[in-house]
């Protein structure tokens, strides 16, 4: 498999925005239960944000990224835009002057981006959000590279886990975010976030690897 440029960086990103552009009345429905119906619209803005300010042609993995969290950052008010900004900001720090990406940077990227989530929204696993999604994720994918799985099927194992932990947030209370001032009544309901992050997951199945 070729090695993963900025080009597939890019194609990642992309693909994203495509996807949360096509689900953006399921994210913010899932949001209208348990939250403020924005999330849809948040991510929507962000990304698309995002894509208008992408570097040119040749630019390096990290550039993309970094242009990535300074759209949501800037354009994404609310607990997603900083967490999602942060994500990638942490992702672009972890490849930093790299023009192209072996998989155990692809896994340090998807790892980082975590780490900066959890650090800056102090959830853990089982607190119903994006948490839920992307740690299960960041196991599937260091547990399949370990295993010695291409990179392309670790991403598939990755955004599999994603999915799953996505589901697995239906029957949890809330207690992160705005969901958690329903409690009890946060319950059955998918959090929207876990649903965002697994599209960032599948988006990834589907690019980075050739
Ligand atoms: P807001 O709740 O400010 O309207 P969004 O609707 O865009 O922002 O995003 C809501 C999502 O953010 C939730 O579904 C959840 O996944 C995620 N989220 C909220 N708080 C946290 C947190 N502390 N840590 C991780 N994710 C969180
Ligand atoms: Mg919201
Ligand atoms: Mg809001």
């Amino acid at each position: 498999a070729a090695a993963v440029d900025g080009e597939r960086i890019r194609a990642f990103i992309r693909r994203f925005a495509e996807k949360v552009a096509a689900q953006k009345d399921e994210l913010t429905a899932l949001d209208a239960a348990i939250g403020d119906a924005d999330h849809g619209t948040n991510m929507d803005r962000g990304l698309q944000a995002a894509l208008e300010r992408l570097p040119g042609e040749g630019a390096a993995p990290g550039d993309l990224l970094k242009a990535v969290a300074m759209a949501l950052i800037s354009k994404v008010g609310g607990a997603s835009g900083p967490l999602y900004g942060t994500a990638f900001l942490r992702a672009a720090a972890a490849v930093a002057g790299k023009a192209t990406l072996e998989p155990g940077d692809v896994a340090a990227l998807f790892k980082a981006a975590l780490a900066g989530i959890q650090e800056r929204g102090k959830a853990g696993r089982g607190e119903k959000t994006m948490v839920d999604a992307l740690a299960p994720a960041v196991e599937a994918l260091d547990a399949a590279l370990a295993r010695g799985a291409s990179l392309g099927e670790a991403l598939a194992e990755a955004a599999r886990a994603a999915r799953e932990g996505s589901d697995a947030t239906i029957p949890l209370v809330a207690t992160k975010g705005r969901a958690s001032y329903l409690g009890e009544r946060s319950r059955g309901h998918r959090d929207p976030g876990s649903l965002s992050a697994t599209l960032m997951m599948e988006a990834a199945a589907e690019t980075l690897a050739g």
